[in-house]
């Protein structure tokens, strides 16, 4: 009989496992708290708390996997590729610049609207014959023993309970299966905010991304598909979000973006609505217990400063995916536990890598002591142009490089 996989979580790192294991011929119970929408009618981005209004870099990497999913042409048609990289600090002379040409490479990577990233994976999940999709329902518990993972869940008036060999726990940065499984997290807070919207700029993009160290803080703008449309992600401190928000605030937070930028983007025209997230790090301290392994954010949640998190979680799903196939193709357990920590030690080294640069970043570029500034700024300079630096954190920053 076939071993089916329970995957709980269907944000986008849970849908897009779900997609790579129903593709790979193995069967899926997908479970979500959230009841999806539909999308039989003209609404592009209805509210879902993992694709909102936020924007996605992805890598070359994610790219590759989702070319490989057979998903990248409906993905690509409200994506566009970054072929320039600028990296600059507020009042500073130090410059970092990667180009894609020069660095022999088609694109950086590729910036999608996650509302649209939702829509295909969700429309692509509820075709497939292998996944049986349960939206609308909430895990409320989960155990274990030698033989089999099993939850129970309610969905309005309805309890369900489940079996299976693997249970995926790809349920958020909050995880409630990683906890009742009494598995440890470190966390860190921020005390920053990420205001995130999209804007209009008198300049097109010309694919060019910046990245810039404010005052306030490390401030993403990232082109989307329109010439004139940028993505913004800028962490505030925590406490402060409250001046940006609102439609009354709009003038104010273009001037402040503007005061930030100068003139490198042109005039700031205009900007859509402004949406607040809190910014932590959370680290699980184990990401696989017996027959559960934790995935996405129940795993190891980070700092957006690089726009590395979900591309980090694809890694770690391509590479579950080929632990699980090996064992699919001998018949053997999917949720072997010996198997599952091999997966973990495995992905160590590109988390512990990704983890330390988003958090080394965020922390350095946030000193405004005059001597870490210099030096700083000496870094952009040297970075810009000693060479072979700018390969090997192109390679990184693809995801090409684990
Ligand atoms: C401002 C910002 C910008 C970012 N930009 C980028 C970027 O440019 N590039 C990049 O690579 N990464 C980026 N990231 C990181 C990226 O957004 C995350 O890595 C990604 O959203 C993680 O997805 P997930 O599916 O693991 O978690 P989530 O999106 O949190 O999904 C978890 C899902 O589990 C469901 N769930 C929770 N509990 C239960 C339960 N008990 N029962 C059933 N279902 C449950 C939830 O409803 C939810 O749908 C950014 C993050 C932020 C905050």
């Amino acid at each position: 009989m076939q071993q089916e996989v329970i995957i709980v979580g269907g944000g986008m790192v849970g849908l897009s496992l779900a997609l790579m294991l129903a593709k790979s011929n193995i069967a899926v119970k997908l479970l979500e708290a959230i009841q999806y929408p539909n999308y039989d009618d003209a609404n592009l981005a209805p509210y879902h708390s993992s694709f909102d209004a936020r924007n996605s870099a992805l890598s070359r990497r994610s790219v590759q996997i989702y070319q490989e999913l057979g998903l990248w042409d409906a993905l690509q048609e409200h994506a566009t590729p970054i072929l320039e990289v600028q990296i600059t600090e507020q009042g500073s002379f130090g410059k970092a610049r990667l180009l894609a040409e020069q660095e022999k490479v088609e694109s950086f990577g590729q910036v999608i609207e996650n509302a649209w990233l939702g829509r295909v994976l969700l429309t692509e999940v509820r075709k497939q014959p292998l996944i049986e999709l349960i939206d609308g329902v909430q895990v409320t518990s989960l155990k274990q023993d030698t033989d089999f993972a099993y939850i129970e869940a309610v969905r309005g008036q309805e309890q369900l309970q489940l079996a299976a060999k693997l249970l995926i726990a790809a349920d958020g940065r909050d995880s409630f299966c990683r906890k009742a499984l009494g598995i440890g997290a470190s966390e860190h807070d921020y005390d920053q905010v990420a205001i995130v919207t999209t804007v209009q700029t008198s300049k097109p993009h010309a694919h060019v991304g910046f990245e810039r160290f404010s005052h306030l803080g490390p401030l993403a703008l990232l082109p989307l598909p329109g010439e004139y449309r940028r993505s913004v992600v800028w962490p505030v401190p925590k406490g402060t979000e409250h001046e940006w928000m609102g439609d009354e605030n709009d003038q104010h937070f273009l001037n402040a973006l503007q005061q930030a930028y100068g003139d490198r983007a042109g005039k700031f025209e205009k900007t859509g609505r402004r949406f607040s997230f809190p910014l932590s790090q959370v680290l699980a301290e184990k990401q696989a217990v017996g027959r559960v392994v934790l995935m996405g954010n129940a795993a190891h949640t980070i700092h957006p400063v690089a726009g590395q998190g979900f591309n980090l979680c694809m890694r770690d799903a391509y590479v579950l995916l080929r632990y699980l196939t090996e064992q699919a193709a001998q018949s053997a357990d999917l949720g072997d536990a010996a198997m599952l920590r091999d997966y973990e030690q495995s992905r160590l080294k590109d988390q512990q890598r990704v983890i330390k640069f988003c958090d080394s970043v965020v922390r350095g570029f946030s000193n405004q002591n005059p001597i870490l500034k210099f030096m700083r700024n000496t870094g952009l300079v040297a970075f810009d142009t000693i060479p072979g630096i700018k390969p090997l954190v192109a390679n990184y920053a693809m995801g090409l490089k684990a």
